[in-house]
């Protein structure tokens, strides 16, 4: 006896054939799927206590938002039109030091719930320095995540992070090294951590080495931003003597488990190492877009994905590019590459889902477990209405979700077995409190930072 079927839906599977059951249906028992498959199949095979009838609805695995900060949730504005490091050193970072740990719960329950609400049913935060406080958010909201805390051992005077941000090597060390034995696998295993280095500027030598020593012997990954602007590679090179990834790989870092985010800019030849050291990419259009990272310019992650790189996608952060919805990020994903290269055959939609699903299951390494709806998989999926004017039913399934909805079209959402969200309605938290909680934490960091969102209109 199966404990949930949702049937008399259009099933987008991601399996490794791709297969899509226009009249499917999914029986899930505890926290796994037991079957997936047309649904007389299904149906005739499998009973359950409960059913959903999805009619003609899309479900697809779970989103993946592989690198999202929830922590910097109360920070959307801040950095509104202004360059990457105005946005990081002198919007952001003072905000993330203004924050209690209660400020950053509540902040990271608003990120989680706007995820949710959009299909996400997992995350990747490369950490702040409140992360307890977003891994608390994570177990309360039933989300599934991989959470990092953030590491800063120099401070560069020209990439100067808030001494509160800073800590020692050692301090660095073992606060990560707490951080990873205390929330790994908590929550059934749905919460999972990682090792992380913040920037390449702020981070030492031996501080590198020794998150990988330490990642290696944990089974998790080394999470890290590189490659990001365009001016990035020239500082890196006046600084260390070399571009980014040629830095983190001398000291060692190249391998499945080191995850780099953002990755605009770089060259065919470090392309080549990613490939073959089976380093993961994690591309965030939206941010990119916001902030001006350039990182579509460059025309380099279509050469990526050619070769066989492993790249997911992020939102970054609600501040970084505005809001959490994969939806509209995958849908950057697969438009803004043709654009640049006025080729229209670049990325698209399909590509796109599996960036958002499968191949960010594998850059998060929980492919054995998520991004994909077969047997033996958790239960982490996602509905999508198609009672909307916007669904178009003769047309591809995949290429209606991508091109057409937004996460609005989210109906109902499935985390390790059990629903989260219905009818757009979340069933784990109160939705009118955490409003009025945002707000008033919104409010209460504002105010003690001196910070205000600027009004480009004069308001009267
Ligand atoms: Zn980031």
């Amino acid at each position: 006896m199966s404990d949930l079927i949702i049937r008399n839906a259009c099933v987008v599977t991601m399996n490794a054939e791709r297969h899509v059951h226009p009249n499917g249906a999914i029986a899930i028992e505890g926290n796994r799927i037991a079957a997936v498959g047309p649904e007389p199949d299904v149906l005739e095979a499998h009973r359950a206590t409960e059913t959903i009838d999805a009619e003609g609805m899309l479900v697809t695995p779970g989103l993946i938002d592989a690198h999202m900060h929830p922590a910097q949730y109360l920070s959307n504005g801040v950095g509104d039109d202004v360059d990457l490091s105005t946005w990081l050193y002198e919007r952001v970072y003072p905000y993330e030091c203004t924050l209690t740990p209660e400020e950053a719960h509540t902040g990271a329950l608003g990120a989680y719930a706007e995820a949710l609400k959009y299909g996400t049913t997992c995350f990747n935060d490369p950490g702040g320095n409140n992360a307890d406080s977003s891994a608390q958010a994570a177990i309360d909201i039933g989300i599934r995540g991989i959470i990092g805390r953030s590491t800063q051992d120099v401070d560069d005077p020209e990439f100067h992070a808030p001494s509160a941000l800073i800590e020692d090597t050692d301090t660095c060390i073992r606060n990560c090294e707490r951080h990873v034995s205390r929330w790994h696998g908590q929550a059934g295993g749905r919460l999972r951590a990682g090792y992380c280095l913040r920037y390449i500027f702020n981070v030492s030598d031996e501080l590198c080495r020794s998150l990988k020593i330490l990642a290696d012997r944990d089974g998790v990954a080394v999470h890290a931003h590189a490659a990001e602007t365009p001016d990035e590679n020239p500082s890196a090179e006046r600084k260390f003597g070399k571009r980014s990834l040629a830095r983190y790989r001398d000291l060692g870092l190249f391998d499945p488990n080191l995850y780099l985010i953002h990755m605009g800019h770089v060259t065919e030849e470090e392309i080549a190492w990613l490939k073959s050291d089976d380093v993961k990419v994690a591309h965030c259009p939206s941010a990119s877009m916001f902030l001006g990272l350039g990182n579509f310019s460059t025309r380099m992650f279509p050469k990526m994905i050619e070769a066989g790189v492993t790249i997911s996608l992020g939102t970054d952060s609600a501040s970084a590019g505005g809001h959490l919805d994969m939806v509209r990020v995958m849908a950057l994903a697969a438009f803004g590459h043709r654009d640049i290269a006025a080729d229209p055959a670049l990325v698209g939609a399909h590509k796109a889902l599996e960036m958002a699903t499968i191949d960010g299951a594998r850059a998060c390494l929980w492919d054995e477990a998520i991004g994909s709806l077969e047997p033996g998989k958790l239960a982490d999926l996602a509905i999508f209405d198609t009672n909307s004017i916007e669904h178009h039913p003769g047309r591809d399934p995949v290429s209606n979700l991508v091109y057409s909805f937004t996460g609005r079209n989210a109906h109902t959402v499935i985390i390790d077995g059990k629903v989260v969200m219905q009818g757009r309605a979340l069933l784990t938290i109160d939705e009118d409190e955490l409003r009025h909680s945002l707000a008033k934490a919104n409010e209460a960091w504002r105010e003690r930072a001196g910070v205000s969102t600027p009004r480009r209109w004069p308001e009267i």
